[in-house]
């Protein structure tokens, strides 16, 4: 499962984070996905419990914020949402198309307690 190997260096580095907090517990993280990852939340979801068990981690509440997958285009200026991964720009059906977001997968935020 794609998102388990994901969530695997979620948590690298949620373990780097709470290293130094060795009797804190792990309330809320937050995950920035991008829609390029091609995470599917509950998955993502699923992974985090796996992880979380018998850890600092266990129990906390985990975010999922989507950040869509957006372009511009080098030919024409034109930029917006690329849908269905689609890279043609619908001004000019130009192809040079330059990802702007959706690549995103980092923890943005942990709650400790
Ligand atoms: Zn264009």
């Amino acid at each position: 499962m794609h998102e388990m190997a994901l969530m695997g260096g979620v948590f690298d580095i949620i373990k780097q984070y709470t290293a130094d907090l060795p009797d804190k517990k792990v309330t809320r993280v937050t995950l920035v996905v991008g829609e390029m990852t091609n995470a599917v939340p509950e998955a993502l979801e699923a992974a985090f419990e796996v992880y979380a068990k018998g850890t600092a981690v266990e129990g906390a509440e985990l975010v999922i914020r989507r950040i869509p997958l957006t372009a511009c285009c080098t030919a024409c200026g034109w930029q917006g949402k690329v849908e269905e991964h689609m890279f043609i720009c619908p001004r000019c059906s130009g192809l040079g198309l330059e990802i702007r977001s959706g690549r995103e997968l980092y923890v943005e935020s942990l709650e400790v307690d």
